[in-house]
């Protein structure tokens, strides 16, 4: 008999009852320390004082009322996004999935509205993930997320990862945009070389193409900048931001220029519950944390932190990981054993982590976890491959 609830996931036998900070409790009474933060949401951790005030404060006032009505809510976080950002303008959505929507159809009204109606394909990447609607899996184009779910939306090339070539090559009349995470995510942590991104860049001002990030997992403070892509000095026209953005609360973003927004007028597009106020409060106090200089600087700080343990642990574990890879607190240990035998390992240390592709486990903690649980994940995670080299 099929479950009550529909079995598309296959979910570690772990309750979790309540959340402080960096731990999560379990029914059992357990502590578990949290390295995976709900896939890089939980950006404060959990029950953050400022985020459970800007949440209640605002339930106490006002839930929703409709995008038929101004939201100064939505208003504050979009000054907030386009002031610490290169966008001119946002729209809001309530997940990284949505946001992708957005990025492909306003990418092509940019070329439908410039009287370029034939430019309608969009360049993406093996390995990458953009979400499970239609034009994400079809956006992302790996069998395992297509299949049987065809016809899929046409217009979408898939190249491989990091081949400036096959992407120079690759460009026609019909191309419109090269849609690429900077810091692949579900892909197994692989940040794209910064002279990579350079060179997506000049392929897209030479060709006359817009240029869309996925900074739905590796944005919002993750990578040690308030966005990946500033690491490599380089700017999209579009961006997807999601997962941090809310703090847990549901809440993802379109960013864009003006430029690459010229076609987006009223009616075009629009979300029932995108942006509205109990979202958007607690996304300015996320806002107001994470944009924040010195914020950032702790992230990178602790990130050096987590990283040198980790090649320790690499060092002192050949036989179970291979190498540490990421950018400031998204990092993946690529393992030599299964990494579900490490993950599961570490579910018995009582430490969470999170599988990816290409035999990864991820490590994306709270960003303003503290050194001490730093160090107690290192020992944790010491434990769970001690536990698998002895298996
Ligand atoms: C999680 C993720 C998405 C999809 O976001 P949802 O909120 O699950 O819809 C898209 N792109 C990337 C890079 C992601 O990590």
């Amino acid at each position: 008999m099929i479950p009550s609830i529909l079995p598309t996931y296959a979910r570690a036998p772990l309750t979790f009852v309540k959340g402080q900070g960096s731990w999560l409790i379990e029914a059992d009474g357990r502590r578990f320390l949290d390295l995976g933060a709900g896939i890089a949401v939980n950006a404060l951790g959990h029950a953050h004082p400022a985020l459970t005030e800007a949440l209640t404060t605002q339930a106490q006032t006002l839930w929703h009322t409709s995008n038929l009505y101004n939201i100064p809510q939505q208003q504050a976080l979009a000054d907030k996004l386009v002031d610490a950002s290169f966008a001119d303008t946002v729209f809001f959505t309530n997940s990284g999935t949505e946001a992708c929507e957005l990025a492909v159809k306003m990418a092509r009204k940019h070329f439908a509205s410039a009287d370029q109606p034939e430019r309608v394909d969009i360049i993406a990447f093996e390995g990458s993930f953009h979400g499970r609607s239609s034009a994400g899996i079809a956006a992302a184009g790996s069998e395992k997320m297509t299949a049987g779910f065809g016809p899929l939306l046409p217009g979408f090339i898939h190249l491989p990862w990091n081949d400036h070539d096959a992407v120079a090559a690759s460009i026609t009349d019909t191309t419109a945009a090269i849609l690429i995470e900077p810091v692949q995510g579900e892909g197994g942590i692989r940040p794209l070389p910064d002279q990579c991104l350079k060179g997506l860049r000049d392929l897209c001002d030479e060709n006359g193409l817009l240029l869309i990030f996925d900074e739905v997992q590796c944005g919002m403070g993750r990578t040690g900048k308030l966005f990946a892509h500033e690491w490599a000095g380089v700017e999209p026209d579009i961006m997807m931001v999601a997962k941090g953005i809310g703090g847990g609360f549901p809440l993802g973003a379109v960013l864009a220029t003006e430029h690459a927004a010229t076609g987006m007028g009223p009616g075009t597009h629009g979300s029932t519950y995108g942006g509205n106020p109990l979202a958007c409060a607690v996304g300015c106090a996320v806002m107001d944390h994470v944009a924040d200089a010195d914020f950032l600087a702790g992230v990178n700080r602790i990130a050096g932190q987590l990283r040198q343990g980790l090649e320790g642990l690499v060092a002192s574990h050949p036989d179970v990981f291979e190498s540490v890879r990421g950018s400031g607190l998204m990092l993946g240990l690529k393992c030599k054993a299964p990494n579900t035998d490490v993950l599961n390992a570490a579910y018995d240390a009582q430490l969470i982590t999170v599988p990816a592709a290409d035999n990864v486990i991820r490590l994306l903690p709270p960003l303003n976890i503290s050194e001490d649980e730093v160090t107690e994940a290192l020992k944790r995670l010491d434990q769970a491959a001690i536990q698998v080299a002895s298996t």
